[in-house]
């Protein structure tokens, strides 16, 4: 079965709080920058590594050793690791996981982190099972815009990669972020051959037709899937050049986002299409970020080894300062680029959702 859905295009970006940013620029001393004079001004957050799917390329059948509970941090505990992100120059903050909307009152969190002096954007990474029923209070707290995770329009499909059925769930959430205002909404599909990679003139005719943003994902190595990853992975120029034979494609900048994908549309579409090749290290040259793992570390680089221990200086009461001065001195040892090739895996890190995409 082929899903249809309703998509409208959303109001845009909200305002920035002039405010804010005005009290900002004459507190922040010295923002932060990387020994490559990258300014960093995003932080992705995991709030847990738990998820209601099992995407085949993301983790096992079976979940992984989930982080225990004790070690997540609180909301209080992000709350004030972006407080003193905020205070050296990070403006935007993207909520992911696992599957962020199964830890409880996750508008609770949006509305912290949006009281936060210098914060302008909050977004939202998630697969829209719990989303129909949450985006209105998201939407009330603060947040801005959700990625939705979208990997084919067929029910069946859905279920064999997702592992759980849910396609209807996940399409209703999409209609109820744009309907919440959550727009303008990026559809994430990863692409594998002999999976999904038929789908791709299909979602390429959503776009003519709805103000919808779809960005195909190269498929990438983590411990769980080197070999998946080996035998299904698709290039972005390959599929560029699909796309190309729906019709004439026309560069676009990027929908408002952080985001290094190449966008395009077709003449007179609502909607664009991108890609996203990580493995590509011009996708290194432009990186403005760091991630939050949900247990507090800092990690510097997607696909690089280094983590660093934000949660016992927190909890063990270095409060600000030592957040701030640890954000400083990591840096000094942000990587240039990854240096991970095709069918590899990052030797530390088993999944996506361990520290969110
Ligand atoms: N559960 C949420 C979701 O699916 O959107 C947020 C977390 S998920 C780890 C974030 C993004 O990472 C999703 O768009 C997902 O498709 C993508 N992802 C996970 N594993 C991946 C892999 N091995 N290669 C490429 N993208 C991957
Ligand atoms: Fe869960 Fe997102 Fe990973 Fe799928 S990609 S298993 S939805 S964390």
């Amino acid at each position: 079965m082929v899903a249809a859905f309703a998509v409208e295009p959303g109001p845009g970006p909200n305002p920035g709080n002039h405010k804010a940013m005005i009290d900002l620029i004459e507190t922040v001393a010295e923002p932060l920058v990387d020994a490559f004079r990258r300014p960093i001004t995003y932080l992705r957050v995991s709030v847990t590594d738990r998820c209601n799917l099992r995407c085949v390329y993301c983790m096992p059948e079976a979940g992984l050793p989930w982080i225990p509970k004790p070690d997540v941090l609180s909301y209080e505990e992000v709350a004030e690791i972006v407080r003193a992100a905020a205070r050296i120059g990070v403006r935007s903050i993207r909520l992911t996981g696992g599957e962020p909307l199964i830890r409880r009152n996750l508008d609770r969190l949006v509305a912290m982190i949006a009281a936060i002096p210098g914060i302008d954007d909050i977004a939202l990474s998630t697969n829209g099972l719990l989303l129909a029923d949450q985006a209105p209070a998201l939407a009330a707290a603060g947040l801005r815009r959700v990625n939705v995770s979208l990997d084919t329009l067929q029910d069946e499909r859905f279920t064999a990669i997702a592992r759980r059925p849910g396609l209807a769930r996940t399409l209703a959430g999409i209609d109820a972020a744009i309907a919440a205002g959550l727009g303008p909404v990026k559809i994430n599909c990863v692409l594998m051959r002999g999976t999904n990679d038929d789908e791709i003139e299909a979602f390429a005719e959503l776009t003519r037709k709805r103000a919808v943003h779809i960005r195909f994902i190269e498929v990438m190595p983590v411990t769980e899937n080197v070999d998946l990853q080996r035998n299904t992975w698709i290039s972005s120029d390959e599929v560029l050049e699909r796309l190309g034979t729906v019709g004439a494609l026309h560069a676009v900048p990027n929908p408002h986002g952080n985001g290094p994908a190449r966008t395009f549309a077709y003449d007179d579409a609502p909607g664009t299409v991108g890609v996203i090749s990580p493995l590509a290290h011009d996708y290194c040259e432009t990186c403005n970020r760091v991630r939050l793992s949900a247990d507090g570390r800092l990690k510097l680089c997607l696909f690089g080894d280094n983590m660093i221990d934000l949660r016992t200086p927190l909890r063990t009461g270095g409060g600000q300062a030592a957040i701030e001065s640890i954000l400083r001195n990591s840096m000094h040892i942000k990587p240039e680029r990854h240096h991970l090739q095709l069918g590899e895996a990052s030797s530390q890190m088993r999944a996506f959702s361990e520290i969110g995409g």
